[in-house]
């Protein structure tokens, strides 16, 4: 029997062996893909400075790595109707090189090839292409069947099987929550060589280039991602296709972008992404054998960062309750984390109230903050901070995320 097995070779899987790894127990990793699958779109950017942290503490040197690849900046703009209400340049790090930055942004593909090579260092084993269908458990351990027949036991599994897990549907775990209205488009743009825009993420509320939608632009190592927030009656044909993106694209990041000049190759990826806040109803069986984490426990609107950080605090978490072997350990991490998911959740809901207002009071407190601005910095600066959720508050046990 292996003591632990991992379900999932995204971010959370790739995190969840390392953890069990640093506790010198041997990790077994199971993936549908295979192993030299393509994994399109930036998806997750930001590695937050608490995700660093954790990840150094299983895989020393790991951070310096990403961190060395990623991209920091150091300006933070906000605009209303093309109008700056918020600029700050933030003195860059001083004190000792090995200071972890507040983030680093790359596109998720870029994250996982270090966990993934990290993962190889530390001796953990991979199975590709083998897709758990089924889990049974008992209070000594669980099974997991795999579609062609194969089946796995092991003391402990760590589910990080993503959002369609098919580990928590084999449990019967109900996903708790709502799905918002509307929908959001991402796209993934290349930089064009010796003109790269300036390195600062933008938030522009209600840009007139794009009939009044609010849109944000944040730059990753080789490019920026550019989010655009839709109405509840837009289509996804009028914004959320490459040609549609083609339209409206060169008013909000210029010409050399977009358009019918040649460039649309910098376009890379563009995907349209609803808004999902869902917790697992409970993130361990009732045996305490299986452990759920990352997308397979919890799913939040992308504002804050909080998803593929808050699955890694998910992942090292596990992997301490599984090191520690006892029903007590488990039940501690099923209580710290899903508690964390639930702040999460609350957090992300904040963010998107403020960013797709329904009640018309919110639009006219944006505004007033906005016209208030240039003789009230306050103002600015929760226009500016407002759409990624509340920056405090989570749980103590459950750290930042
Ligand atoms: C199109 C898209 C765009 C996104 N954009 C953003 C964004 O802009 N910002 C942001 O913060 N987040 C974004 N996300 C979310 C972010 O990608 C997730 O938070 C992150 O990937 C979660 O990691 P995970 O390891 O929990 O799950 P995943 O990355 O989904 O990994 C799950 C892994 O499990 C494997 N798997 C699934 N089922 C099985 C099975 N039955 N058996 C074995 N293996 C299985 C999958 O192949 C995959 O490798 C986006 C996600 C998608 C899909």
């Amino acid at each position: 029997m292996n003591p632990a097995v991992v379900v999932g070779a995204g971010p959370v899987g790739l995190s969840a062996a390392l953890a069990l790894r640093a506790h010198g127990l041997p990790a077994l990793v199971l993936e549908a893909d295979p192993e030299d699958r393509e994994r399109p779109g930036s998806r997750a950017l930001f590695v937050h400075r608490e995700t660093l942290a954790l990840l150094d503490g299983v895989a020393p040197g790991l951070a310096a790595e990403i961190t060395a690849y990623g991209r920091t900046w150091h300006t933070r703009r906000t605009l209303y109707r093309g109008r700056e209400v918020y600029a700050r340049t933030f003195p860059p790090r001083s004190g000792p090189q090995t200071a972890l930055p507040p983030f680093t942004s790359l596109r998720q593909v870029d994250t996982e090839r270090f966990l993934r090579a990290a993962c190889a260092r530390a001796g953990v084993e991979f199975v590709w292409g083998a897709r758990v269908t089924d889990v049974r458990t008992t209070p000594d351990g669980a099974v997991l069947s795999g579609e062609d027949g194969r089946k796995w036991h092991a003391g402990h599994v760590v589910a990080a099987d993503g959002a369609r897990s098919a580990v928590r549907r084999g449990l019967g775990i109900a996903m708790e929550g709502v799905r918002g209205e509307g929908f959001h488009v991402v796209v993934d743009v290349a930089d064009v060589p010796g003109a790269e825009l300036p390195l600062e993420r933008v938030f522009h509320y209600e840009h007139p280039g794009v009939g009044g939608r609010s849109v944000m632009r944040v730059p990753f190592t080789g490019g920026f991602q550019v989010d655009l927030q839709c109405r509840d009656d837009d289509t996804e044909e009028a914004f959320g296709t490459e040609e549609a993106v083609r339209r409206w694209l060169p008013a909000v990041v210029g010409d050399g972008y977009g358009g019918a000049d040649g460039h649309d190759r910098r376009i890379l990826w563009v995907s349209t992404y609803r808004f999902l806040r869902k917790v697992a109803a409970s993130f361990a069986d009732p045996h305490r054998r299986v452990l759920l984490v990352g997308e397979a426990a919890h799913l939040f609107p992308p504002f804050g960062a909080r998803g593929m950080n808050s699955g890694i605090a998910d992942a090292v978490a596990a992997a301490g309750a599984v090191a520690a072997g006892t029903d007590r350990a488990v039940e501690e991490f099923a209580g710290t984390r899903r508690a964390a998911g639930l702040f999460n959740s609350a957090a992300a809901g904040l963010a998107l109230e403020h960013l797709r207002p329904r009640r018309r009071t919110v639009r006219l407190r944006q505004r007033a903050a906005a016209a208030l601005a240039p003789v009230l910095p306050s103002c600015g600066s929760w226009l500016e901070h407002a759409p990624y959720g509340p920056r405090g508050g989570a749980p103590a046990a459950a750290g930042k995320y």
